[in-house]
C-alpha cells in the first residue's frame, strides 16, 4: 500500500480534511496529530477498520482503542450511561488530554473495545484533530500511531518511520504539544479511577470530583497479583530498541556512577546512550548524551521524551541509562512512561557500575 503524506496548513485544511474523511468512510486508516501524540485513526463503528488498526500496529487484539469525537454530545450515543463524575469531567476537561471510560453503547463493535463492555472516549483539543473529526462526523478509533511497543510518535516523521506502507494516509500537522498520551480515568464505578497518568493530574481531577483512586498498575508494579484495568498498561511500551535502565540518586551520584560505566564501555567498545537533564548533561564524559529537559520543567521533558528515545534508536546505541525525572503531579506521567520504556528496571546510582550490560 502507498501511504499518502499531506502537510496540513490553513490553505490545505479543507482539501486534506475532505480527503481524510473520505478514506475513513470507506474503511481506511489515517494518522493525524492530537495535542498528546499522533493517533492512528479508523472508523470506530466499523469492526473491519478496527481490525486493520491492530494489524497495522501489530497490536494485541485485547488492547482496546480510544474513540475520538468532535463534540461532547457524540458521547451520549457511544456510552450507555454517563455517570455524574463522567459528566463533570467532560465539562471541565473536554476538549483536552483526558480519556474517560464508560459502559459501551450497543452499536460499538467489540473489535474496537478489545472485547470489553466498556468504551474509552476522548475529545481532543488539537485544531487539526478537531477539523478532521468534524469533517468525518464519525467516532474515530485511534491508538497512538506507532508500531506496538515502540515510543509513541510526536512528529509525522516518526509515524512515517513505523507506518509507511501500512496505512492510507499521514496528516502532517507538525510537532505535537504535550508529548505523552492522555490521562485515562474510569468513571464506571463509584470512585473515578486513574488507569493511566497524563497531563491532567490527580489533583486537577480531585478539584472537580472530590475522591479519585489510582489503579495500582500505574505505579509500575504489574505482576501476577496486579492486573491493570487498562489492558494496554501491561505491555512493555514506549520502549526504545536498546535496553534501558533508570538510575536513581542525587545528580552528582548519578553522574559519578555513569562516568564509571562510560569508561568501562569505552574500553569494551560499547555505545552507550545517556538520557540526561539540562542540569547534569555537562558532567558526563563520553557516551551519546541527549538532553531531554530540565528537572524544573517536566512539561518540556514530556514534550521531548519520545523523540529522544527514537533518536537513540537511530544512533543504534546498545544500552541507555536515564536519569529519573519527577514523580509528583505531571511528573507521575513522566516517570510512568520512563519506567515503561525501561521495562520497570530502576537501579540506585551505586549499583550502576555492577549493572550487567
Ligand atoms: P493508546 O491509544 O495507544 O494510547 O492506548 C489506549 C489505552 O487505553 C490502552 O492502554 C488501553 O488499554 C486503554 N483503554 C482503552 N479502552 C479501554 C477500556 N474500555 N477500559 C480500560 N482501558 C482502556
Ligand atoms: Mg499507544
Amino acid at each position: 500500500m502507498k501511504t499518502i503524506i499531506r502537510v496540513i496548513q490553513k490553505d490545505t485544511m479543507e482539501a486534506v480534511t475532505a480527503e481524510a474523511a473520505e478514506i475513513w468512510k470507506r474503511g481506511g486508516l489515517v494518522a493525524f496529530p492530537t495535542e498528546t501524540v499522533y493517533g492512528l485513526g479508523g472508523n470506530g463503528l466499523d469492526p473491519e477498520a478496527s481490525k486493520k488498526i491492530y494489524a497495522a500496529k501489530g497490536r494485541p487484539s485485547d488492547n482496546p482503542l480510544i474513540l475520538h469525537i468532535a463534540d461532547r454530545k457524540q458521547a451520549e450515543g457511544l456510552a450507555s450511561d454517563i455517570s455524574e463524575a463522567g459528566r463533570l469531567l467532560m465539562e471541565r476537561f473536554w476538549p483536552g488530554p483526558l480519556t474517560l471510560i464508560f459502559p459501551k453503547a450497543k452499536n460499538i463493535p467489540l473489535e474496537t473495545t478489545g472485547g470489553l463492555e466498556t468504551v474509552a472516549i476522548r475529545m481532543p483539543s488539537h485544531p487539526v484533530a478537531q477539523a478532521l473529526l468534524r469533517k468525518a462526523g464519525l467516532p474515530i478509533a485511534a491508538p497512538s500511531a506507532n508500531l506496538s511497543g515502540r515510543p509513541s510518535p510526536t512528529l509525522a516523521r516518526d509515524v512515517k518511520e513505523d507506518m509507511d506502507g501500512r496505512i492510507d494516509m499521514i496528516v502532517d500537522g507538525g510537532e505535537v504539544g504535550i508529548g505523552v498520551e492522555s490521562t485515562i480515568v474510569d468513571v464506571t464505578g463509584e470512585v473515578p479511577t486513574i488507569l493511566r497518568p497524563g497531563y491532567i493530574t490527580e489533583e486537577m481531577l480531585r478539584d472537580v470530583v472530590g475522591r479519585v483512586a489510582v489503579d495500582p498498575a500505574v505505579a509500575g508494579s504489574v505482576g501476577a497479583e496486579v492486573k491493570p484495568k487498562a489492558p494496554g498498561m501491561k505491555y512493555r511500551h514506549y520502549a526504545p530498541k536498546a535496553p534501558m535502565v533508570l538510575v536513581e540518586g542525587s545528580c552528582d551520584a548519578v553522574a559519578e556512577a555513569l562516568n564509571r560505566v562510560l569508561e568501562k564501555a569505552e574500553r569494551d567498545g560499547k555505545k552507550i546512550g545517556i538520557l540526561a537533564s539540562e542540569e547534569n548533561a555537562g558532567q558526563y564524559r563520553g557516551g551519546v548524551v541527549k538532553v531531554v529537559g530540565s528537572h524544573k520543567n517536566l512539561d518540556c521533558v514530556a514534550h521531548n521524551l519520545y523523540r529522544v528515545l527514537r533518536e537513540f534508536d537511530r544512533e543504534e546505541v546498545e544500552m541507555i541509562y536515564s536519569e529519573c525525572f519527577g514523580g509528583q503531579a505531571f511528573g507521575q506521567a513522566v516517570m510512568n512512561r520512563l519506567k515503561k520504556a525501561a521495562g520497570q528496571h530502576v537501579i540506585r546510582a551505586e549499583e550502576a557500575a555492577e549493572n550487567e550490560m
